[in-house]
């Protein structure tokens, strides 16, 4: 009989050479277990998803009560769904008044696609600017829009009309003009390895955006959903963007994604053509209800406010000759090692002695850390001791 981890190495496609291999059995907090009572300390949130950690009770009840009323019923945008109703009622509650008006996608990816393609219908313009560095997702479009030539190159064709700027940089902002439909930048990076650009930045961006007509796309699908210790990024910078894209942390471990802009930019999608841009799956009335617990919770159990405090114990505690530094906003953090070598000894020592963690798509020298926010100090002690140990070990042999 061939093992699980044989079946997955013949039947499931790989992204890589070298996957993880863990084996999980089950997930309960911030904690993954393997079928051998193995427990790690999930300190990425499956890449920047679990924000309520797995399996949060206001989660899997909200998912056990819409499955047992219904699942998929009719494609996005025709059938009045309550899951998807309330979800973006929701929301829009909890955003600028301009956005005010929800497009529920499955996917990161999907969202960008879709603001994209709402940025260039709304304008009638054809150039999208987006930055060095940045990542917006795999599929064609956000590929497109996305840092890396490495990564995008053997997949050209991409979507034309597409000019990079440099991520944070003020004489770049000139590059926005009347033919730009839309800008597309992440407030914070997340792939680059944790990259903060600073207000005055921000502050021009928009200006700029406004004075040329064009719309500013913000990807709060890793730094949304209260990750940075607001319940979005571009909350530290005093700037509304004219679409927000959102997924992963939003769906509590559902998949779902969002973009999301005025009424009067979204009516565009309804005609000339008509189903603009549709979906069959976007907003599945379970992910929109397990979308709505989630929010609500992060919201009303004041798990944001708690990000900054937990989050500066992190910075105290992670101290040691190795680290180089530790770019950090909120619960998005980059340690920062001198090589890829080290970070990839340190993640397999992490992985070996129980702490889930990786790198990153366009820095591979810096280790992630995006705990989920109901990470405890006492938590975050022991995942520090954890991490501390295995950079120790690591530093020990490299001498
Ligand atoms: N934007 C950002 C900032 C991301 O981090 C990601 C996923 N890593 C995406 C978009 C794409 O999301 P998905 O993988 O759900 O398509």
């Amino acid at each position: 009989m061939p093992s699980q981890r044989q079946l997955f190495l013949a039947h499931l496609a790989q992204t890589t050479d070298f996957p993880m291999m863990v084996d999980i059995e089950r997930a309960e907090g911030i904690y993954l277990y393997g079928p051998d009572g193995k427990k790690y300390i999930d300190l990425i949130s499956g890449i920047g998803v679990s924000a309520l950690g797995h399996r949060h009770p206001s989660v899997t009840n909200a998912v056990k009560e819409q499955v047992d009323r219904y699942m998929h019923v009719m494609v996005y945008g025709e059938f009045v769904q309550t899951p998807q109703v309330q979800l973006a009622k929701y929301l829009t509650e909890h955003l600028p008044d301009n956005l005010d008006n929800v497009f529920l996608v499955n996917s990161g990816s999907e969202a960008a696609e879709g603001a994209l393609k709402l940025a260039k219908r709304y304008t009638g313009r054809p150039n999208i600017l987006y930055a060095h560095n940045a990542y917006h997702g795999s599929t064609h479009g956000a590929l497109a829009v996305g840092g890396g030539e490495h990564f995008k190159a053997p997949f050209r064709p991409l979507m034309p009309g597409v000019y990079p700027v440099r991520y944070g940089v003020m004489e770049d902002i000139e590059l926005i003009n009347n033919a730009t439909a839309a800008i597309i930048l992440e407030t914070v990076q997340g792939e680059a390895g944790v990259v903060v650009a600073k207000k005055d930045y921000w502050k021009a961006i928009r200006n700029r955006c406004d004075e040329t007509g064009t719309l500013l796309i913000l990807d709060e699908i890793q730094s949304g959903i209260g990750r940075t210790g607001k319940l979005w990024a571009f909350e530290h910078f005093d700037i509304v963007p004219d679409i927000l894209i959102t997924a992963k942390g939003l769906g509590g471990g559902m998949p779902i994604g969002a973009f999301i802009s005025s009424l009067e930019i979204m009516k565009v999608l309804r005609n000339d053509p008509i189903l603009g841009h549709i979906s069959t799956f976007g907003g599945h009335p379970v992910s929109s209800a397990a979308a709505l617990a989630t929010v609500k919770t992060v919201i009303e159990e004041g798990l944001v406010d708690k990000v900054a405090d937990k989050a500066k114990l992190f910075s105290t505690k992670l101290k040691h000759p190795l680290i180089k530094g530790l770019r950090q906003m909120g619960f998005m953090m980059a340690l920062q090692f001198d090589s890829f070598e080290t970070t990839k000894a340190v993640v397999d020592r992490c992985t070996e002695t129980g702490i889930i963690t990786d790198w990153f798509l366009f820095c591979d020298n810096a280790l992630r850390i995006a705990p989920p926010l109901i990470i405890t100090e006492s938590e975050v002690e022991e995942a520090c001791d954890t991490l501390i140990n295995a950079i120790n070990w690591v530093y020990e042999r490299q001498r």
